[in-house]
């Protein structure tokens, strides 16, 4: 996401090269100012070495820590402020795993959800380690009372209207599967 002339990750992708793959993309190394990560699964968190070889600070919820084989990732709380330059908040929406993170923009209504929720109105997997079938259904109340457009995914397409519908589907889906 870019903000002000800045660049912000969210989630690593399953890329160990990451940063260099997003230079080549023409996107200036200097101007990526952070990281944050949706959740602690492989798929997500890959491109971490690749920002430690740059110093950009990585931020996750600390839940999902034992996921990680690294011991360079900050807690999502310290990251707080920089999510605030790009007008984001997290919010913790465990389920899928137990620090399972979204970030939302209340101005532009929009919901970066990770494998919390996807486009189609699914909701992530609870049945790996560390998933729960209640905390999945209290996380897609929380965010069913929010005020969504966007959705940006962890998979998947992205959405760019009704996010707060499919979020309802999704949740009455997970009501009656979970
Ligand atoms: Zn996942």
């Amino acid at each position: 996401m870019k903000s002000n002339d800045k660049y912000c990750i969210f989630d690593t992708s399953g890329h160990p090269d990451l940063i260099d793959f997003l230079v080549k993309a023409g996107i200036n190394r200097e101007k990526i100012v952070g990281a944050f990560l949706t959740h602690g699964h492989f798929d997500h968190v890959m491109g971490i070495c690749s920002l430690n070889r740059y110093n950009i600070k990585c931020y996750i919820d600390y839940s999902d820590l034992y996921l990680l084989h690294v011991n360079s990732v900050l807690d999502i709380h310290d990251g707080e402020k920089l999510l605030e330059e790009f007008g984001l908040r997290s919010i913790h929406t465990p389920g899928h795993t137990p620090g399972s993170t979204c970030f939302y923009s209340e101005s532009e209504a929009f919901l970066i959800s990770g494998d919390t929720v996807f486009s189609d109105g699914c909701f992530g997997r609870t049945d790996l380690p560390g998933g729960n079938n209640d905390d999945m259904k209290s996380s897609l109340r929380l965010l069913s009372s929010l005020k969504i457009e966007s959705i940006f995914p962890g998979h998947g397409g992205y959405i760019r209207k009704d996010g707060s519908k499919i979020i309802k589907i999704a949740l009455s889906n997970a009501e009656i599967l979970l």
